[in-house]
């Protein structure tokens, strides 16, 4: 059997400037929330460590990508890279054995599993210690050096805030510079399911985006209703790119020297594409190859090329990088080979209601869509300055919490925290997941994401000087 280590009591408890316990808030229950809680909980034998998981929803493990309830939804990344533990690779394969699922590190397992994956690992870690609060936290004040942190009916201390509230909703749709109005035929949040299942057998249906929440909608749409049609439309009208059924190893290539910029960076990969052609390996190891170097290419960027990176470069970077699983990629070739998928270049020039549906006009096309729904699958927004979710709201007014000068997310330092009005660290309070992006570019997936809790939860437990357990939380298998 494969456990973790539970914490041995230590033999006294810590005492704390602020009272008996250091408490922890992390915020958002969502993979980033849980990573970190479990890599608190697993390297810390501190029983006055306190940590507190607050999710809107009250269920842990989920958030917005593992929480699809349709098992055709599969992750994008394959098992061997998805362990919750960097230096443990097959803890994900193991625990999928143990509970009867793919045995193949090489498989793309349904997102809902992964959920189930990481609810088991927290509760192998879980003890008095941890508590879960329902509920939605909507602002974190700081008082005395520690912070009050705020839901509709509950205010509690934290000495350290760790958010990690994942995906925003995506902006919405504007035409012609207004809001597309709220109408029964508009599906303004692509991961609520309910909304397109109530949708008619044979309903026609224009998904607004081309990226990989778009092909989740399109498959749930198509595989429970084999009599309706889907209009796909985004920009360049481009999906994903594929992975190949068996992955190869990744291209090690020297990274460039000196000043940098974003077309050289370009240039660079084209080489590498190029060089790898040579030898028969494929592009996707290529773009593999440059995972770990991805981070500090980023951060070598002046601002200005990163500005152009994303104007000129981005698109063609994310369709290669976040790839459908091959099983995936053989469900929408088959729904547009049958003819019940297009997939559209062109932006939406006019959507007009016509009650229970509505008529889209897409690009040039000479003749209107008649759909019953319209999906906006856009993607998450990023831009924190035109939020309106009130926790970020609220630490923004509160000085405690600034926009990437790129809008991609908020601003954080190398070590997780969070930077403030003036520019400054604020200590105690950091950040996990897709939010920093800005900083770090490459931030949304579980592979980075697992480094960032556990170097968070690694800063956390240093400011507590409680007695850490050595080294890293690890999946161990008992003599
Ligand atoms: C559809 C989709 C599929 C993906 N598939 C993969 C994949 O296969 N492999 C991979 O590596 N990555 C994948 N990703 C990337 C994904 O970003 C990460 O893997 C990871 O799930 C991000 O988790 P998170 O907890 O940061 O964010 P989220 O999943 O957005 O979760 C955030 C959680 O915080 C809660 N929350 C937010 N604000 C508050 C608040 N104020 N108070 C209380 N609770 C709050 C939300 O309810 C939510 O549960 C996918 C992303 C998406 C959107």
């Amino acid at each position: 059997m494969v456990t973790h280590p539970r914490p041995t009591p230590a033999a006294k408890p810590t005492a704390y400037p602020g009272g008996d316990h250091h408490r922890v808030a992390v915020i958002g229950g969502g993979a980033s929330g849980v990573l970190t809680a479990i890599n608190l909980l697993g390297r810390s034998a501190d029983p006055g460590l306190r940590v507190e998981i607050h999710e809107a929803t009250g269920i842990v493990g989920r958030g917005i990508a593992y929480g699809t309830n349709d098992a055709r939804h599969l992750l994008n990344v394959r098992s061997r890279h998805m362990s919750a533990f960097p230096d443990v690779p097959s803890d994900l394969i193991e625990w999928a054995r143990r509970t009867g699922r793919s045995l193949d590190p090489q498989a793309f397992l349904p997102r809902l599993d992964f959920a189930t994956y990481l609810q088991d690992r927290l509760a192998e870690v879980a003890d008095h210690r941890l508590r879960i609060c329902a509920g939605r936290v909507d602002d974190v004040v700081a008082v005395d050096g520690c912070f009050e942190v705020r839901t509709a009916g509950d205010v509690s201390r934290a000495d350290s805030v760790v958010l990690a509230h994942g995906h925003q909703r995506p902006r919405p749709l504007v035409l012609d510079g207004d809001q597309l109005p709220p109408a029964s035929w508009y599906v303004a949040d692509p991961w609520d399911l309910g909304a397109l299942r109530v949708l008619a057998d044979d309903a026609t249906v224009v998904v607004v985006g081309t990226g990989l929440t778009a092909v989740d909608v399109v498959v749930t749409l198509l595989e429970e209703g084999p009599r309706r049609r889907v209009v796909m439309v985004s920009r360049r009208g481009r999906l994903p790119a594929a992975h190949v059924a068996a992955s190869s190893t990744a291209w090690v290539q020297p990274v460039p020297e000196g000043p940098l910029t974003a077309d050289l960076l370009a240039d660079h990969v084209r080489d590498q594409v190029r060089a790898a052609a040579t030898q028969g390996v494929g592009w996707r190891a290529v773009v593999d190859g440059l995972r770990a170097a991805t981070t500090p290419l980023w951060k070598r960027l002046p601002l200005d090329e990163r500005r152009r990176f994303l104007a000129v470069h981005a698109h063609e970077w994310e369709v290669r990088r976040h790839r459908m699983a091959p099983e995936v990629a053989a469900r929408i070739r088959g729904y547009q080979d049958e003819g019940r998928l297009s997939v559209l270049a062109g932006g939406l020039t006019s959507v007009a209601d016509r009650g229970g549906h509505c008529e889209v006009r897409i690009g040039d096309l000479p003749t209107a869509v008649t759909a019953q729904a319209l999906v906006n699958c856009t993607g998450p927004a990023t831009d924190v300055t035109r939020s309106d979710d009130p926790l970020l709201l609220a630490l923004r007014e509160r000085g405690l919490l600034t926009p990437d000068p790129l809008l991609l997310g908020i601003d954080t330092l190398d070590g997780g925290e969070l930077v403030g009005e003036h520019g400054e660290a604020v200590p105690g309070l950091y950040a996990v997941g897709p939010s920093r992006k800005g900083t770090l570019w490459e931030s949304t997936a579980i592979p980075e994401i697992r480094a960032q809790a556990a170097a968070v939860a690694d800063r956390i437990l240093a400011r507590t000087s409680s007695p850490a357990r050595s080294g890293a939380v690890r999946a161990v298998t008992p003599a």
